[in-house]
């Protein structure tokens, strides 16, 4: 249940252990794309870089690139249009997206849309580094794809989920909170629990985020069909997937 992200903040400078990996980096200023090159060929990645978005969805049609670091603030379509474009379709490449210091708001939206990590310019290309053979190592697990509760499917490959035959569309935070109550089968997850696994990172938004979802989740649930305490409240703890609803 633990997020190897967490784990894994200091600083590396020791040979990775992952192997070299292709690597796209977007980003419009060609000085930070320099010292992003320098900072992540010193691993042994193989890195192409891009200078807007519209290459950026070019390139990872015509190349499988392991890992994207993708600036947000972008000429024409900008960083969350290519977020959202490419998980629209399935893409599910990490990726790390870079925010301006003072947009707490883009790192939450960048994260809804399904981005892996972010990072806060400027940073230090040491943590950055070590944030990329963090999110690479993840992306090497062997996860069981598919996780059920009675008619409810939730793929861990992607943001894909199902209600029966029905489609059930997930914002990343929505898929990410359904994962950690399918993970626990039953078992009451904390509202601590669940901002830990759903958002991952230092600026946690709160307790009533998660129960804000939830709620919504209920909602997506419930208009395909699904009993309405299929996700079940534990007064004064948190939440659960109801066993009565398991088969
Ligand atoms: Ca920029």
């Amino acid at each position: 249940m633990a997020d190897p992200m967490t784990a894994e903040v200091q600083p590396k400078t020791t040979v990775p252990e992952t192997s070299c990996a292709r690597l796209l980096i977007v980003e419009d200023d060609s000085s930070l794309t320099a010292g992003l090159t320098r900072a992540l060929t010193l691993d042994g990645h193989e890195v192409a870089c891009v200078a807007n978005g519209e290459l950026a969805l070019e390139r990872l049609q015509a190349t499988a690139f392991d890992l994207m670091v993708l600036d947000i603030g972008l000429p024409g379509i900008d960083g969350f249009e290519v977020l959202r474009r490419l998980r629209a379709i399935g893409q599910r490449i990490p990726v790390l997206i870079l925010t301006a210091r003072d947009a707490i708001g883009d790192r939450v939206h960048g994260l809804d849309l399904g981005a892996d990590d972010y990072m806060v310019k400027p940073f230090d290309p040491d943590v950055l580094r070590a944030r990329v053979q963090a999110l690479l190592r993840r992306a090497d697990r062997p996860l069981t794809p598919s996780l059920h509760w009675g008619a409810l499917a939730l793929d861990r490959d992607g943001h894909g989920a199902r209600y029966g035959e029905q489609p059930l569309l997930l914002t990343g935070t929505e898929h990410r909170l359904l994962e950690a109550l399918l993970q626990a089968r039953g078992s009451t997850c904390s509202k601590a629990l669940l901002l830990q696994a759903a958002w991952n990172w230092a600026e946690s938004p709160g307790s009533d985020s998660v129960r804000t979802h939830i709620k919504n989740l209920r909602a997506k649930l419930a208009a395909l069909g699904a009993p309405l305490d299929l996700v079940e409240t534990v007064y004064g703890v948190g939440f659960r997937m109801n066993p009565d609803h398991a088969a």
